[in-house]
Formats: C-alpha cells, sequence, structure tokens
C-alpha cells in the first residue's frame, strides 16, 4: 500500500462543504481548495453550518486535515513594496489563516509575494517573513506553506534561495513549510527532466526536506527557465510522464498532500488513477 496522497485543486463552489464532496468524486485522498473568492479581497465569514459540514463531509470520504491545502487569495502581496498593499495584504493572509483554522486545517499554501520592481529581492523577502510572523503569532496550528513561483513578471520565491531567506525570518520554525510546485521549478531553471537527483539534492542541501510539505504536480507548456508560469496536464508538456513516474516512487514524497493544478479537469480522475498505479 502506497503512502502518496494525491488529489487535486477541486472546487468549493457553492460552500467550501462542497470541496471534499468533489474530491471524492475523482478519487483522490487529498485536495486543494480556496476557502474564498480568490480574487476579491473580502467575503462573508465561514458559517457554522458550512464548517459543521465541511468537518464531517471530509470525515466521512476519509479526507484527513494533514492532507488538505487550502490556497490563499492572489491579490495578497506579502512582500508588497508599499505601506497600503502590505497592510491590505498581511489583514487578508491573516483572514485566511483563520478560515483556515476554523476549518480545523494545518497547512495555508500561497505565493510568497512580488517586489512590483519597487524594493530589491532581499527586500521583498524579508517582508515576507515578517508578515508571515504577523499571522503565526495570531493563529494556533496551522502551517504556513510558501510555493515557489516560476518567477514570472517580478515574482520572488523562485530559487531556492528565497525560500530559504523567508525560512529563516520566520520566528516559530515548526510552522513554516514549503510547497514545491513542479511546472515553476521546472521554468524557473531546475531541470527536474535531466537531472532529478540533482535538483532535490540541491533542494535538501539549500533548504531542507524537513521544511517540505506539500506538491503541486503539473506539466509544464514553457521551456526550463523560461520564468513563465503556464500548466499542462500529466505527460503532454515538457516535463513528461517518467518525471512524475520516479517521483511517485520516492518515498521523500509520501504522507504529504500532492495536489494537481492540471489545465483540463476532465482528465483528473485518470490522472490520479495513473499516479497511483506508479506510487505501487
Ligand atoms: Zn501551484
Ligand atoms: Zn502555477
Amino acid at each position: 500500500m502506497s503512502n502518496k496522497r494525491i488529489g487535486a485543486h477541486v472546487s468549493a463552489s457553492g460552500g467550501v462543504e462542497n470541496a471534499p464532496i468533489n474530491a471524492q468524486a475523482i478519487g483522490a485522498n487529498a485536495f486543494a481548495l480556496f476557502t474564498k473568492n480568490q480574487r476579491q479581497w473580502s467575503s462573508k465569514p465561514l458559517t457554522k453550518e458550512s464548517i459543521d459540514l465541511f468537518k464531517s463531509n471530509c470525515l466521512k470520504y476519509n479526507l484527513q486535515p494533514e492532507f488538505i491545502l487550502p490556497h490563499d487569495s492572489y491579490l495578497i502581496n506579502l512582500g508588497h513594496p508599499e505601506e497600503e498593499g502590505l497592510e491590505k495584504s498581511r489583514s487578508s493572509f491573516l483572514e485566511e489563516m483563520q478560515r483556515a483554522e476554523q476549518l480545523g486545517l494545518k497547512l495555508l499554501n500561497f505565493h510568497p509575494g512580488a517586489t512590483l520592481k519597487k524594493i530589491s529581492v532581499e527586500e521583498c523577502l524579508d517582508r515576507v517573513a515578517e508578515s508571515i510572523n504577523i499571522a503565526l503569532e495570531k493563529t494556533k496550528g496551522v502551517t504556513a506553506v510558501i510555493e515557489n513561483t516560476a518567477g514570472q513578471g517580478s515574482n520572488i520565491g523562485f530559487a531556492f534561495w528565497h525560500l530559504k531567506r523567508i525560512i529563516d525570518g520566520v520566528e516559530d520554525k515548526s510552522r513554516v513549510g514549503i510547497c514545491l510546485d513542479t511546472c515553476h521549478t521546472y521554468t524557473a531553471g531546475y531541470d527536474l527532466v535531466n537531472d532529478y537527483t540533482g535538483v532535490f539534492e540541491e533542494f535538501d542541501e539549500v533548504i531542507g526536506f524537513e521544511y517540505l510539505r506539500a506538491m503541486h504536480l503539473n506539466d509544464s507548456k514553457k521551456e526550463l527557465s523560461s520564468h513563465v508560469d503556464r500548466h499542462d496536464s500529466i505527460g503532454k508538456g515538457l516535463i513528461g510522464f517518467d518525471f512524475f513516474a520516479k517521483l511517485m516512487k520516492d518515498s521523500r514524497f509520501d504522507n504529504m498532500p500532492l495536489i494537481l493544478e492540471t489545465i483540463d479537469e476532465t482528465l483528473w480522475p485518470e490522472e490520479i488513477a495513473w499516479l497511483r498505479e506508479q506510487a505501487g
């Protein structure tokens, strides 16, 4: 029996309680969701009814909180160069952490931030770390899971040392972790195709596998080092089937959410079944 926890970023439309139902329907034993509209700053608080239904549906389908990976809003920039944008982002991020907490979840996945070409990469990374500190101080039990990026535009967090610098600035190291997105890793310049061993060795040396809390499994439409974020279905992009087959057999990726954000959701049941088969 494999220890791989595989799922997809499923819809929570109509209420967060629908996400576990949607996960179950595609054969997932892990999943990701937005706990609010990802393109809006504000949203109504979760109702007690919605929270209770979410928890009971997760229980019913044996979807454990450790393998559920909420993703925060795309509007948040925890490294924002300007005071107003930074404050807005920090309060919205805290709200996202609190929603995860209310749902009994353990993780919150987010993109670190962007310099908007107004501050240095280092200053931006340090702002992100301080933003995480503020949110962790006001919440309990939820780990801030930083996702590596493709480095598109002025986004930071594409190089392993960026992620390491953020972790270094976080006071409570037990509640900070990393989610590696395979598409982002590849287009950021790490050659998962020709140097599987070397890339993960470098990750271990620079950051450490003890910080790896989740993976996003996406193939890539764009080339190595292109710094462009365009996901593709598993096996249809430039990363290809062999890489994902290898990853499924690698025990370093056991017991953490492995989440598809691939572009054709009608293929999710097939993709999950194929990945499970590789895991053995
Ligand atoms: Zn991702
Ligand atoms: Zn992406």
